[in-house]
């Protein structure tokens, strides 16, 4: 018979919390995406830096759209369903694929500065299990989970160089670097390699500049112009120093985890 009460009360709470789910992600919606007609192959994490319902308002007027919203809470919002096409990509590239919108699901985290200053731990958990959940449920591969500057470098900042991906990457969410290489990239080769990971090296600059935003934050400066991050982007990527000794050595690192696109 106590057995039973359990089952009931386990029961009750999970209806109850999933109601409550459905309750506050039924608040926010967005009707700007299309049928999807290519399998999901990708997660593109973003953030924003206003509060949410300003933000689902300005996509809204933008006629823009994202699968799904994570405040500093860590509360979830789903805003476009897994099998619509949301615009949050815009033009991009990844591993010789173009426009990932089509094929992508994107995730878009609250910071008031563009990723600038630390994710709330609730936050980062609410991720880890939602990233988690569409990894496994559409087999995307790790070399595709990526941050929008990672697809966009000449444009974006997002997610910021405060994510932690060395801790989600732990978690089974996309890839860090293997740690014991020790030998550091030639500076001939940073192009080569960049293109080896995925990047777009068209300009090269902006490339590194994102690669250092993911994967060596420590390199990459605030902005203190936060309304103008984006459009500050070539000034930094301009005084950019290829040569930095840390920033070869995690590009040796991290080309060591990521599988040869080719084979
Ligand atoms: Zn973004």
């Amino acid at each position: 018979m106590k057995k039973l009460w359990a089952f009931l009360l386990v029961v009750f709470i999970s209806v109850g919390a999933w109601y409550c789910f459905q309750q506050s992600s039924q608040k926010l919606k967005l009707t700007h995406y299309v049928t999807r007609e290519e399998p999901i192959r990708f997660l593109v994490v973003h953030s924003f830096g206003v509060p949410v319902p300003e933000f689902v308002q300005r996509l809204d007027e933008l006629r823009l759209s994202t699968h799904y919203v994570i405040d500093r809470e860590g509360q979830v919002f789903q805003l476009v369903p897994d099998d619509k096409v949301a615009w949050h990509a815009g033009i991009s590239y990844w591993r010789h694929i173009p426009n990932l919108n089509a094929k992508s699901i994107g995730i878009e985290l609250q910071n008031d500065t563009l990723g600038q200053s630390p994710f709330p731990e609730k936050q980062i958990d609410a991720f880890v299990k939602l990233a988690k959940k569409i990894i496994h449920k559409y087999s995307i591969p790790a070399e595709n989970v990526v941050s929008h500057s990672d697809i966009a470098p000449k444009r974006k900042v997002d997610v910021g160089k405060e994510f932690p991906w060395k801790k989600v990457a732990e978690q089974g969410i996309g890839l860090w670097a293997d740690e014991k290489v020790t030998e550091p990239a030639e500076q001939k080769n940073v192009s080569k390699l960049l293109a080896q990971i995925g990047y777009n090296v068209t300009d090269v600059n902006s490339a590194a500049f994102a690669f250092m935003r993911r994967y060596v934050p420590e390199l990459v400066p605030m902005d203190p112009q936060l309304n103008h991050l984006e459009e500050n982007l070539p000034n930094w990527t301009e005084a950019l120093d290829l040569s930095n000794p840390l920033f070869l050595l995690r590009l040796n690192q991290v080309v060591a985890v990521y599988p040869d696109r080719d084979k």
